[in-house]
């Protein structure tokens, strides 16, 4: 009887350490995974010459009435020059900036996440584009769109 209890106690030795390696192998995946997760949220799509991004406006100043003609916004942008850099995480550029009112040229613009609050005189990649509801039925897009979203629905000139 006690070779077999020996035996058995051996197979469960075994069938433990096999379980406790793979849970070694499971846990090595999730730290690589993670490491990886982070290291790709670190790295940030490098601006090339013709490509379209924001720039932060830094707003007209707030008039005496409170009122402020231009607030602080986001503008369309195209890189017109990429200023090398040994510093990784600054990527400075030069912009030909497309105010509605008119046109700034400017270089040396350095990068800014706009998660971490907007910062005026600094570029960055345009924020995803909200989504339109829409109705299936008799859709009017200057009537009935609306957008979800801090945006006003596209109303028709004139
Ligand atoms: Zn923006």
């Amino acid at each position: 009887m006690k070779p077999t209890e020996d035996a058995m106690l051996k197979m469960l030795i075994t069938a433990v350490e096999h379980i406790f390696s793979n849970l070694e192998n499971v846990m090595n995946c999730i730290i690589q995974y993670e490491q990886q997760k982070e290291d790709e949220e670190k790295r940030m799509i490098r601006p090339t010459v013709s490509r379209v991004v924001h720039y932060q406006s830094y707003g007209t100043p707030v008039e005496e009435d409170g009122k402020q003609v231009y607030p602080m916004a986001c503008r369309a942008a195209v890189v017109t020059e990429v200023v090398p850099s040994n510093v990784e995480e600054r990527c400075w550029v030069g912009l030909a900036v497309l105010n509605p009112e008119g046109l700034y040229f400017n270089r040396n613009i350095g990068y800014h996440d706009p998660e971490d609050g907007p910062v005026g005189g600094t570029w960055h990649w345009p924020e995803p584009a909200p989504f339109m509801e829409h109705k299936d039925e008799g859709f009017n897009p200057f009537t009935d769109g609306t957008v979800t979203g801090n945006e006003k629905p596209c109303e028709p000139i004139g």
